[in-house]
């Protein structure tokens, strides 16, 4: 059992790398609105909510500085105030809250169609078919925060990594006015030292159970053997095993609300060494037909192909291509790949892990548009 659960664990580690997931989180978002309003509350312990007279309520939202006495949203006003003896209370200005947050989530869809908003300040946002690399991610994610800035004056704190869980993760590791990128194969070393209520849905009682059997951090429930979890710990200390160990533990998610497809593509692992470029080439034919075929009975032209190509050190690279035009046959694609391809040349194909092709920035074809590429690319 365990051996063929290894086996398990580690195709889903592989599918951790196909998404790029970011999220945003606003900074002590009501508290900010108020500051922004009468700044003369700036620096000081404020805390949205409840009834400033009676002292009565809970807090919705509180200021950093409110923060720094264990003042923290979700508490009773009153238990606050003890924490606290010269909190600044405000009752909350919701209409202009509602007003801030559709503007700011409106700036937010022009970075990715594909947006989950999980909330009045927290959304998603698929970046998979957006970006080529995490590296792209992070300077759309400092145009995104500058953007926020500019039209709302509020700081928000963004993490991107290859699922949702781990991207709200990340982001909570840096507030206020944040950015965290982790990579894929950063993911358990990052973990490792963060305490285990780091991780969403572990509460109060889990935590207990966890200190009661030696787990205080992420890494330290990364080292016990997965059975023991299991055990000890049930389904859900299992899957909170396989995330602080680098697994992706949300299968489906990359691609979280459905959507006109973007892009197509598919990729090949190899899981023996190939001894030649021609066998990497047969796989990578392979892989053109089936999404050109795929393009053609969507009736979908495209622009940009893309080579994906990991090594067996996990090294991986993409590189991408636009054409001047829309194209819809195998040869152009074969072509591009072919000049992708280059780059690669002085490196063994021994090394070669997995091959991908993908097509993207994708137009949909009416039949007046097709008569009309099919006569420039005649005339071409
Ligand atoms: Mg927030």
């Amino acid at each position: 059992m365990a051996l063929a659960n290894q086996a398990t664990y580690f195709s889903e580690k592989e599918q951790s790398f196909d998404s790029i997931i970011l999220y945003m989180d606003l900074d002590a978002f009501f508290a900010s609105v108020e500051i922004r309003e009468n700044p003369s509350l700036a620096g000081k312990p404020l805390i949205v909510g409840g009834n400033p007279k009676t002292k009565r309520g809970v807090v919705s939202t509180c200021s950093y500085e409110a923060r720094k006495f264990g003042v923290h949203s979700g508490m009773p006003v009153s238990q606050a105030v003890k924490l606290c003896p010269h909190l600044v209370m405000v009752r909350g200005t919701y209409s202009l809250y509602t007003k801030v947050s559709n503007n700011i989530m409106g700036i937010l869809k022009h970075y990715s169609d594909v947006m989950k908003v999980a909330g009045n300040d927290e959304a998603h946002l698929d970046l998979t078919d957006v970006v080529s690399d995490y590296e792209e991610a992070r300077k759309l994610a400092m145009e995104l925060k500058d953007d926020v800035y500019a039209s709302e004056k509020l700081t928000c704190s963004v993490g991107i990594a290859p699922n949702k869980i781990l991207a709200k993760i990340a982001s909570e590791t840096d507030k206020p006015d944040g950015l965290v990128v982790l990579k894929p194969l950063e993911i358990s070393d990052f973990l490792a030292p963060l305490d285990i209520t780091a991780i969403p849905g572990v509460g109060k009682k889990s935590k207990e159970i966890f200190i009661r059997n030696g787990v205080n951090t992420c890494g330290d429930l990364a080292k016990l053997p997965h059975q023991l979890v299991y055990q000890k710990f049930g389904k859900y200390g299992l899957k909170t095993w396989k995330l602080v160990n680098g697994y992706n533990t949300e299968k489906t998610e990359g691609k979280f609300v459905s959507r006109e497809r973007k892009s197509i593509s598919e990729e090949r692992t190899f899981f023996h060494s190939y001894s030649n470029w021609k066998d990497i080439w047969v796989s990578l034919d392979s892989s053109i037909q089936t999404i050109v075929t795929k393009a053609k009975e969507k009736k979908m032209n495209f622009r940009t192909v893309t080579l994906k190509i990991r090594f067996q050190n996990f090294d991986t690279y993409t590189r991408s291509y636009s054409l001047q035009c829309y194209a819809n046959s195998e040869k152009q694609v074969r072509e591009v790949v072919s000049i992708l391809l280059e780059e690669f040349s002085d490196k063994s194909p021994d090394n070669i892990r997995l091959v991908g092709v993908k097509i993207s920035n994708m137009i949909k074809i009416d039949d007046n548009q097709k008569t009309l590429t099919q006569f420039f690319n005649k005339t071409d």
